[in-house]
């Protein structure tokens, strides 16, 4: 079983549709969605779900009233702020440190984990489907990310398949490092800016750090020919090879509003007949 993640150096290169795509071009295959911080995939895979689990993460304090004589002692040693004067723990302000805790004479304190999201397997048109939903302004996104990563690859083998396709995180943070984590192919979204470039830069420069094999395709690249000749000539240097180049077409926004990859929308436009090449490279070449 191989894996294939679709990163970019930020959010709105492309990449959700092209993993879209290689959903329904890939036969025998597990999805995953690992951009748990701005989870879209689902838009276009339309999942059932069949197993629902809460994301437990982080700790914070919880003060138990009937043991507590408010000595105050909690609240001068927290350097955080976190109690109240009616010893009340903010759970923003917590940084869960347990110092308090430790402190209490009356062992009052407890260390709490909570819900921080969701993570789910469904099924979709394209197959199984292992995704997320990580709680509004929570953290700890890399740790749901290994999550769903792992869902996917408990999916994958017990149905023997041949590709785990996974919707990357966008940057060069800890999500994107999880979810690279492993993979037989980090395939780079990119599209013909000066910022593009830089972006692709820190992610190719990740994406090595960590050993992830490296593959890259330019977005768009019709709208600035130049830059995406500089952004070749870039590979060709550092030794990356660009699968393809892929003209803005106005099809694609009309699958995305009808919430069906390029393929299933316009089987026989540019776009598909690209992507299809770029899927059989993938297939062919990936080890
Ligand atoms: S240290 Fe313990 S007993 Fe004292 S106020 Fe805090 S929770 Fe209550
Ligand atoms: S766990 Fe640490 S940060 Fe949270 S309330 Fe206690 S002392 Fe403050």
């Amino acid at each position: 079983m191989r894996e294939l993640v679709i990163i970019s150096g930020k959010g709105g290169t492309g990449k959700t549709i092209i993993t879209g795509a290689f959903a329904s071009l890939a036969k025998n295959k597990v999805l995953a969605d690992c951009d748990v911080d701005a989870a879209d995939l689902h838009l276009i895979l339309k999942p059932k779900i069949k197993e629902e689990q809460e994301f437990l993460s982080g700790t914070e304090a919880v003060i138990n009233k009937d043991l507590c004589n408010e000595c105050g002692l909690c609240r001068r040693l927290c350097r955080f702020d976190a109690i109240s004067e009616d010893f009340l723990v903010n759970p923003i302000a917590c940084e869960g440190c347990n110092f308090c805790a430790f402190a209490c004479p009356q062992k009052a304190i407890a260390m709490q984990k909570n819900p921080k999201g969701k993570y789910f397997v469904s099924d979709t048109k394209f197959g199984h489907f292992a995704h997320a939903k990580l709680g509004i302004a929570q953290d700890n996104s890399g740790k749901l990310v290994s999550l769903v990563k792992k869902q996917a690859n408990e999916i994958g083998q017990k149905l023997k398949s041949d590709w785990i396709i996974i919707d990357g995180s966008p940057g060069i943070g800890c999500p994107v490092i999880a979810s690279m984590s492993g993979v037989n192919c980090a395939l780079i979204v990119t599209e013909p800016t000066m910022s593009g470039l830089h972006d692709a830069d820190r992610i190719i420069k990740t994406a090595r750090h960590f050993n992830a094999p490296i593959k890259l395709i330019i977005n768009k690249y019709d709208l600035n020919p130049v830059m995406s000749k500089k952004i070749e000539a870039y590979c060709k240097n550092n030794d990356i090879s660009v699968l393809g180049k892929l003209a803005f077409d106005k099809t694609v926004v009309e699958a995305m509003v009808e919430g069906k990859t390029i393929i299933e929308y316009a089987p026989n436009s540019e776009t598909s007949n690209k992507l299809r090449e770029i899927w059989n490279k993938i297939d062919n070449e990936v080890i």
